[in-house]
């Protein structure tokens, strides 16, 4: 896909009119609403309910969602179907947020919409022992998807200029050096033809509480409380602006952040997904031919 050179720097876009500086890999109006331009990254200037393109409401949501999920999974198969036959490309979703955002959300209801024999899911965690012995991206590049696969990573690299940054784990001048390596490892994913599409999904502090109290109210959801998750968010501000830096940083045009608000879980699936099909579509993966002659196999079975 041809590069193009970004907008102007601006204030970011989610829930004004966008412009166009993420064209190259989502190049439609979702990508464009979703997108941030060059400049300083506001994340308190961004509403986290907002709904700038697509449905207003549940409802109407759901009924695209429908829709969409019958397209997606058929061009996710066309992918597939087209690294059977040689082809090199695929997907990376790169799923980014504070705890309760709905990275887990996403997984479950959009990539759950495809086959997932065609999808490669990891989970990123506190790195290991061994993987600390490592570059930061050691661990990452290990899970990179196959040819024709859609990659989804719940947390990332990312993590590493993240929480890493809140926590001063790591000195100042080898977190500063990070940014620029994340955005040559991504080019270069790009220009293998790995499509990166990274997703922050932006939720409000409210939205938080009320999702952690929700898992404090029902057996069935103790499971997914940490109370370690409490610590982290007294940290909130260190953390958005951590996120901002990271947004405004490694926002680039073979792999451009997209701001998905994420306080009403309906939307942020509808534009996770609507976001993927824009990908897809404009990726326009073709099954192979046939390397033998079907009518010829017709008789062949045929007789057999
Ligand atoms: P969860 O996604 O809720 O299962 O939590 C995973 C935890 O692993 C989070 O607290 C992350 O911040 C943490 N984590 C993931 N990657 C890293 C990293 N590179 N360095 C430190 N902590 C990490
Ligand atoms: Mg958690």
């Amino acid at each position: 896909m041809a590069g193009r050179a970004g907008g102007k720097p601006s204030m970011p876009t989610v829930g004004k009119t966008a412009p166009a500086v993420n064209r190259t890999v989502a190049d439609g109006r979702v990508g464009d609403a979703f997108s941030l331009p060059t400049g300083p990254v506001d994340l308190a200037a961004i509403k986290p309910n907002a709904t700038p393109v697509g449905p207003k409401r549940k409802k109407q949501a759901a009924k695209l969602m429908e829709k969409i999920s019958v397209e997606l999974a058929g061009l996710q198969e066309k992918l597939y179907a087209e690294a059977m036959g040689g082809g090199r490309r695929s997907i990376l979703l790169v799923l980014q947020g504070m705890d309760t955002s709905g990275k887990d959300g996403v997984v479950e209801h959009v990539v759950g919409l495809v086959n997932p024999a065609g999808v490669h899911l990891v989970s990123f965690k506190k790195p290991t022992k061994e993987e600390l012995q490592h570059d930061f991206l050691w661990r990452i590049e290990k899970q990179l998807p196959p040819s024709g696969r859609v990659g989804v990573f719940n947390r990332s690299h990312y993590e590493d200029v993240l929480v890493v940054k809140v926590h001063k784990l790591v000195p100042q001048r080898e977190l500063t050096a990070r940014y620029p390596k994340i955005n040559d490892f991504e080019a270069r994913l790009a220009a293998q033809g790995v499509v990166v599409v990274k997703c922050f999904l932006h939720i409000s502090k409210e939205a938080q509480t009320e999702r952690l109290l929700a898992r404090l109210d029902d057996k069935t959801k103790f499971w997914k409380y940490n109370p370690g998750d409490v610590a982290e968010r007294a940290l909130w501000p260190a953390y958005q602006d951590a996120y901002a830096l990271a947004l405004q940083r490694c926002n680039t045009e073979s792999a451009p952040w997209f701001i998905v608000p994420g306080d009403r879980k309906w939307y942020r699936n509808w534009a996770v997904a609507a976001l993927l099909l824009e990908v897809l579509r404009a990726m326009d993966p073709q099954y192979p031919a046939a390397d033998f002659d079907p009518a010829a196999e017709q008789k062949r079975v045929a007789a057999s």
